[in-house]
């Protein structure tokens, strides 16, 4: 067994796991992976575990989805595997890079990003972002990254150099991995964000430009 193998198990030794808006619940012979929404459903879907990036890219009405950690995760589906190596590999189509952040995070190496620095490193139209002030920066993450609507990571990321918060528009359990961002309270797998990704970046280009 490998190693992020064995860290899953050990999460898995309950009935039942969440991680976003993922359920997985064990039992005998399989485990099924689903909407969390969906559960006791009997109506799901039955889909191979290749075909999970599929589901990953629409949502319930077929809009295409470009942040696969935004809180649109379509319904109706049901995914059986047989073990934890195909279990990993659908929560990375579905979730793509988020258990590999979680596991270095876990073992206390993980290296979060300042805002500032990222956007310090953009190049071509996106140099422009870094001009963006701290209060659009404010209004910016506080809209863009929020759980209800906008994304379900949590941010381990600070404003710049100074500590400061990214947004003082989010709640502080938008920043806590043990907070469930999803709303349902349940103990989850936190979708982690180390550093702030290339939507948010191309939002704050337009805020620069005026263009939104
Ligand atoms: S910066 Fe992070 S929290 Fe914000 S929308 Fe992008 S992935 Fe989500």
């Amino acid at each position: 067994m490998t190693e992020p193998e064995r860290l899953f198990e050990s999460l898995l030794a309950s009935e039942r796991t969440v991680i976003g808006q993922i359920e997985i619940r064990r039992s005998d012979l399989a485990f099924a992976l689903s909407h969390r929404d969906d559960v006791g459903r009997r109506d799901l879907r039955d889909y191979a575990a290749e075909e999970a990036i599929e589901i990953a890219k629409f949502d319930d009405v077929g809009n295409y989805r470009p942040l696969k950690t935004a809180p649109n995760l379509r319904h109706g589906w049901r995914i059986l595997v047989p073990d934890l190596a195909t279990i990993i590999s659908v929560i990375d189509a579905i979730y793509p890079g988020r258990l590999a952040v979680w596991r270095v995070w876990r073992s206390g190496q993980l290296l979060p990003t300042p805002w500032r620095q990222t956007l310090a490193r953009q190049s071509g139209i996106y140099r422009v972002a870094a001009k963006i002030s701290d209060a659009q920066t404010d209004d910016l993450i506080g809209d863009f990254c929020r759980s209800d609507g906008g994304c379900l990571r949590t941010i381990l990321w600070k404003r710049d150099d100074s500590g400061a918060s990214p947004s003082t528009r989010l709640s502080l359990e938008k920043f806590d991995p043990a907070h469930d961002q999803t709303g349902g309270g349940r103990t989850a797998i936190p979708l982690l964000c180390q550093e702030a990704c290339n939507l948010l970046i191309a939002a704050a280009r337009k805020v620069v430009k005026g263009e939104s």
